[in-house]
């Protein structure tokens, strides 16, 4: 299916940028007609890649819209097909009599992801790149762009090239063998082959160790606030968001479930969740709200510790101080305006602790600054990439885990060279599956329906 160029018989067609007033809005459709409908629309050649300017005139002749416009020639396009791009002025009036316009001239609506999957069908990338080109559009933060930048760019697709290759070559190896049931692999020949598949083995490994850091990425590191009653939760969160986000009073337990914001830090970013504060004397509904953050605590990625510089620092429930470690907890050390409040008291060993005050603001940059800290050592790079696998390439990877282990097994017993050889083309399939080799239409469609109408 890949590889073959993909030839559509129908033009496609959809609003490129979202329904509303704007500046600008952009019309796309790809397809066979588009040299055509440019001909028909604006009167005039449209050389490739070029922006051109003329009026928009609908079938029957009346002027739609001053717009621009740009041809792009199939197989140099997004698409790999015909293409084009009106740029009109930005009334969603303007735009939806354009693309009625070129539904009556034979386009029909393009479905969700449809030029994306044209673009993957056509061969202009492969699967793991066009699913990027959903993380970049919905990338919210830097270090995700920049992430799924480096798959649009075929981070993904070179390392499973790679893996392909490899096994490739042990598969040849192999198969050499097959031919000659009665010859054995020679010892040294064998070994190779195990280093070889070692390394395979260990590149599918720190692959996978990436889902969690791709999952950070898509969905932002889930950070909780927990603390005491009144220690300052709701105060500090409403102060790092900017706006007046949950009730701050100054009676205790006024928070009995949790609130979630999200927020840009440094390059990353989060989701930041507001607890029941951890009154230690708690009744009914309080402690169904304890409940929760307890609930909540238990996936969290990052902790703020928010402690009452008045009071010193508290014990935990132990369900919750079981999951604090230097490594993922800020202790914040609030109301430092206070005359009383005291110098940070001594902390459990290599916890680092910042001093603030959540209702006049002193101190956020530097809590900010200590927070984006935590979050960087999230990153895993995987050789000189940044690569953070999905939900779909974990499964593939860990079929191809499972296939290079059992193939791994037969290997250093000597024997079943052929079930061995079929363990490692089940591997290789799996790589494959990274990348789109694939024929199963429901799985596109299961991808590509998750896109936006336009894209
Ligand atoms: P929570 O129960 O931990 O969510 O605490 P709140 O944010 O509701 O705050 C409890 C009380 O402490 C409120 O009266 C806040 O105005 C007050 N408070 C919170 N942060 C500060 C601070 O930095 N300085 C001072 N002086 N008061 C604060």
């Amino acid at each position: 299916m890949r590889g073959a160029m993909f030839t559509s018989t129908d033009t496609i067609a959809a609003l490129a940028t979202p329904v509303g007033t704007s500046a600008i809005a952009v019309v796309r459709a790809s397809g066979p007609q588009v040299a055509a409908l440019l001909a028909g629309i604006f009167q005039e050649a449209a050389p490739p890649r070029q922006v051109r300017h003329a009026d928009y005139r609908d079938l029957g002749g009346k002027v739609i819209d001053d717009a621009l416009f740009v041809f792009f020639a199939g197989p140099n396009s997004f698409t790999g097909e015909d293409t084009m791009e009106v740029f009109c002025h930005g009334s969603p009036f303007i735009a939806q009599m354009i693309l009625a316009d070129l539904f009556a001239r034979g386009c029909r609506p393009a479905e969700a992801g449809e030029f994306t999957r044209r673009a993957f069908l056509n061969g202009r990338m492969d699967l793991s790149q066009a699913e990027a080109v959903m993380d970049v559009i919905h990338a919210q933060s830097e270090r995700a762009l920049a992430v799924a930048n480096q798959q649009l760019r075929g981070s993904l697709k070179r390392k499973m090239d790679n893996l392909i290759a490899l096994l490739i070559n042990v598969l040849a190896n192999i198969e050499a063998y097959i031919d000659f049931p009665e010859e054995d692999l020679p010892e040294e020949n064998r070994q190779a082959l195990i280093d070889k598949l070692q390394t395979i083995q260990a590149e599918t490994g720190r692959l996978i160790a990436t889902r969690h850091y791709g999952d950070l990425l898509r969905g932002g590191l889930k950070t909780v606030i927990l603390g005491e009653p009144n220690a300052g939760k709701s105060s500090l969160l409403n102060r790092l968001v900017g706006h007046e986000r949950a009730l701050v009073s100054p009676d205790p337990g006024t928070t009995r479930d949790y609130l979630e914001e999200r927020l840009v830090v440094g390059a990353h970013s989060l989701r930041l969740v507001d607890t029941a504060g951890l009154n230690p004397a708690a009744v009914s509904l309080e402690m169904r709200g304890i409940e929760k953050t307890l609930e909540q605590a238990a996936t969290a990625d990052l902790f703020l510790w928010v402690v009452d510089s008045t009071q010193g620092l508290p014990a935990l429930p132990p369900r919750i101080a079981g999951l604090l470690t230097p490594a993922n907890t800020m202790v914040v050390f609030n109301k430092n305006d206070l005359p009383d409040a005291m110098p940070r008291g001594p902390l459990p060993s290599g916890f680092s602790s910042i001093s603030i005050s959540a209702l006049h603001g002193q101190g956020l940059d530097g809590l900010l600054n200590c927070i984006a800290r935590l979050a960087d050592a999230f990153q895993v790079s995987v050789g000189d990439e940044i690569v953070a696998i999905n939900a779909r390439h974990a499964r593939a990877l860990e079929m191809a885990r499972a296939a290079l282990e059992a193939g791994m097994l037969k290997l250093r017993r000597v024997d079943h060279k052929e079930l061995l050889a079929s363990d490692l083309r089940e591997a290789m399939a799996a790589f494959g599956e990274i990348a789109g080799r694939v024929d199963h239409e429901r799985v596109l469609d299961a991808i590509f329906a998750g896109f936006c109408i336009g894209k």
